[in-house]
């Protein structure tokens, strides 16, 4: 019996081959919980046999346990593939979408071809998976396939085992698949024998298009033309937040960035993400795409549909997910049809349905590692491996970038992206995902994990779900065991904490945690300073009000001197407004966010006084850098009453201001600003560690998507003796938190 991804991959007719090769007789056949297979022969060919299915598994396949029992000979000599049956519990993963693979592009290419130039051709290594399923096994029944009825030809492929398509459950042509139309504003069709030529003459009229891709709709226009930039910008209410584009190939890709070979090899893999990759300077593509940061976010062409768009028509599309601020991505072409009104002139839409929602994935390389930022298409819903085996749990996630998470055994199955649990679309879209996570792992855990912050959303379904058992996550302990979970490490380690801001025990936000802490607990042994965070959310949206804490805090009752010299304070706002809300803290929280001193620092430097999404000031800091090194700010480390070591950057400020009157490059500036915090980090990690004698620090928080402090936090950790374990699989921030809850809630449960 073989476990794991092994059904609609293309397993059967493997095993079918791999048995006739070896001279065996017996079956294949899929059950619910996984494939089982017979076989008769020989010992030395069933060896061979099985070292051949290990050695060259079908590319979506991965095995995750084989169990062999000897059992009574029949003297079979055939091998057969035998239809499935319904017994057994479920333990059959099943397997993300993927991008169409190099057999079907030749096929798409050849004008010989029966299926030259359709949009939907795929085979048992290639196509949809999880976005077209309606419940398991995974049958072409089970899927929104099930309303097209396979051609003879088509039929023929999807019996014969040789064939590439057997058992191809989205199998098509263009005599029995699906097709492709065009709508107009009002979801009318438009007249014309060649929806692709119409939709490429409508981008490059600069129109702005919703096409329906494999995980949702995306929201597209030519990227070399500015207006059509701008208006696709002005429409979805999305000033400046860089948009995601897909280039023809990977020649055009190095046009616009700069490349290193694992961004290569993220670009071209199966799954197709988005990679982010550093800026050049070119004129092939409008300035608008991806203003003042660093990086563009880049993703080749991943279905049939996309190459027909790009091939000798356009380098470089916008590709951005279809959806109005705070609202999931759409699914359904009525949905399209009425929740982009306003923003897409026409609709691309066909009529295969996607049942599961899945945005784009994002990855991005530091230290010559993956990242990945947002693990939806092409990712999900591949488990992640645990080092241990945990009772069913449910973790219901944060409130901002939600995923949820189901632990089974020793694997933890994470939902698409959900996004901000901030509008009714979005917590729509949350407990779809609730029903279709317990779909896809046939469970339906009695425990749920959330966050302990009483006022998200997740926490609030958490508790209407009882009587099942709520167990509340810290939410920076979720962070660091998030990151020990899939690194498959337990015990104690030290764990950097470092985000925007996120619920803390003592009623402040917290977010530059130092936490010793292992699968059940954690304790808090040190913290970035506390400063006042005026206005709360307003200060967020305006760095400039944190800039003028941290100066207050650095300088005392000067700063609004300081303030004045270096102009922080918008014309028409008064500092002794701003020291008397600052002082009384009136409407403004502490906080130890690290997150938020990037912001801070960003405002002080003059790079902005406003923010149009989370991260951006943070981030347009970071884009200041083109050098390696700088030198070191002063930073102090003290102890409060508690014997919490508190990291104070107030020297870091002042050196930091004194360079910018000195006229000092942002540049410079800024590296030696990130190395400061990299090497504070250090010095604090060996305060700790010099009290319980722990040497491994695991790093996670959505600071950590700063590659240039990833870089150089990693760097000065390991330098100072540490080992340092980062994220890979997982993200870093919010995305990844879900997983955390669920580890820890799992230990619990364990530990009880
Ligand atoms: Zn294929
Ligand atoms: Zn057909
Ligand atoms: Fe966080």
């Amino acid at each position: 019996m073989f476990s794991g991804i092994v059904q609609g991959v293309g397993f059967r007719p493997f095993i079918y081959r791999q048995a006739i090769q070896n001279k065996l007789g017996g079956f294949v056949r899929n059950r619910p919980d996984g494939v089982l297979v017979e076989v008769e022969g020989a010992t030395w060919d069933i060896d061979s046999f099985l070292s051949g299915v290990r050695r060259d598994l079908p590319p979506l396949a991965d095995i995750t346990n084989i169990s062999a029992l000897d059992i009574e000979t029949t003297h079979d000599k055939v091998f057969r593939i035998i239809p499935s049956d319904a017994r057994g519990d479920g333990d059959v993963h099943i397997a993300p979408d993927v991008a169409v693979c190099a057999d079907c592009l030749k096929e798409f290419f050849n004008p010989l071809d029966r299926r030259y130039q359709y949009p939907f051709i795929n085979c048992t290594n290639c196509g949809p998976r999880l976005t077209i399923i309606k419940s398991i096994p995974y049958d072409r029944i089970n899927t929104s396939m099930s309303c097209f009825p396979l051609c003879p030809q088509c039929q023929s492929e999807y019996e014969n085992p040789v064939d590439r398509r057997f058992h191809a459950e989205p199998n098509a042509c263009p005599v029995c698949g699906p097709r492709i139309q065009i709508l107009d504003q009002e979801g009318n069709p438009v007249d014309t024998t060649d929806p692709i030529a119409a939709a490429v003459n409508k981008l490059k009229d600069g129109k702005v298009l919703a096409i329906k891709g494999l995980g949702g709709f995306h929201l597209c226009v030519d990227a070399a033309n500015n207006e059509a930039v701008e208006r696709l910008r002005s429409r979805k209410f999305r000033e400046e937040k860089p948009l995601a584009i897909m280039i023809s190939n990977l020649e055009t890709v190095k046009l616009i960035g700069q490349l290193n070979s694992e961004e290569e090899k993220l670009l071209t893999s199966l799954q197709r993400p988005i990679v982010l990759i550093k800026k050049k300077i070119t004129n092939i593509i409008s300035r608008q795409v991806a203003p003042g940061v660093p990086h563009f976010g880049v993703m080749l062409p991943y279905t049939p549909l996309h190459y027909l768009l790009l091939e000798n028509n356009f380098a470089v599309l916008v590709m951005t997910s279809a959806n109005q601020i705070d609202e999931p991505i759409c699914i359904s072409n009525r949905e399209a049809v009425t929740r982009l009104k306003g923003i897409a002139d026409y609709f691309l839409v066909h009529n295969r349905n996607i049942l599961v929602r899945c945005d784009d994935s994002i990855v991005m390389v530091a230290g010559g590692k993956q990242q990945i930022l947002r693990r939806s298409r092409g990712f999900v819903p591949r488990p992640i491996a645990l080092a241990e085996s945990f009772p069913a749990v449910l973790a219901l996630g944060p409130q901002l970038k939600a995923t949820q998470c189901i632990l089974k055994d020793n694997f933890a199955f994470l939902s698409p992206h959900i996004g901000d649990l901030e509008t009714p679309q979005a917590r729509d879209f949350f407990s779809e995902s609730i029903t279709l996570m317990k779909k896809i792992t046939e469970s339906d855990p009695a425990v749920i994990a959330c966050d302990a912050h009483p006022a998200y959303y997740s926490t609030q379904v958490a508790e209407a779900l009882a009587p099942v058992k709520v167990i509340r996550v810290q939410h920076h302990h979720a962070h660091i065991v998030s990151c020990m979970a899939e690194n498959r490490i337990s015990g104690e380690v030290i764990g950097l904490a470092m985000d925007g801001t996120g619920y803390g025990l003592d009623g402040n936000a917290w977010g530059g945690e130092f936490l010793v802490a292992n699968e059940t607990g954690f304790r808090r042994l040190g913290h970035l300073k506390y400063f006042v965070l005026p206005g709360g959310q307003k200060a967020i949206q305006e760095p400039w009000r944190i800039a003028a804490s941290l100066l207050k805090s650095a300088y005392g009752n000067a700063w609004p001197e300081i303030a004045a010299r270096l102009d922080i304070i918008p014309s028409g706002f008064d500092s002794k407004l701003l020291d008397k809300i600052i002082e009384n803290k009136i409407n403004s929280p502490l906080t130890s966010g690290l997150g938020r001193l990037f912001d801070g620092v960003a405002a002080i430097m003059g790079l902005r006084r406003k923010v149009s999404f989370e991260g951006q000031a943070a981030m347009e800091l970071e884009g200041c850098i083109n050098e390696t090194s700088g030198t070191t700010f002063p930073f102090e480390i003290k102890r409060d009453a508690e014997g919490c070591f508190i990291l104070d950057m107030s020297g870091a400020i002042r050196s930091i201001v004194d360079e910018i009157l000195k006229g000092t490059s942002k540049n410079e500036i800024s590296i030696s600003f990130h190395m400061t915090v990299a090497r504070s980090f250090a010095a604090m990690a060996k305060e700790i560690s010099a009290i319980n004698g722990i040497k491994r620090v695991a790093l996670s928080g959505g600071c950590f998507q700063n590659r240039i402090l990833l870089e150089n936090s990693v760097a000065e950790l390991e330098n100072a003796g540490f080992t340092v374990y980062c994220h890979k699989h997982v993200p870093a921030n919010d995305g990844g938190i879900a997983l955390g809850q669920a580890v820890i809630a799992g230990s619990i449960m364990k530990g009880s």
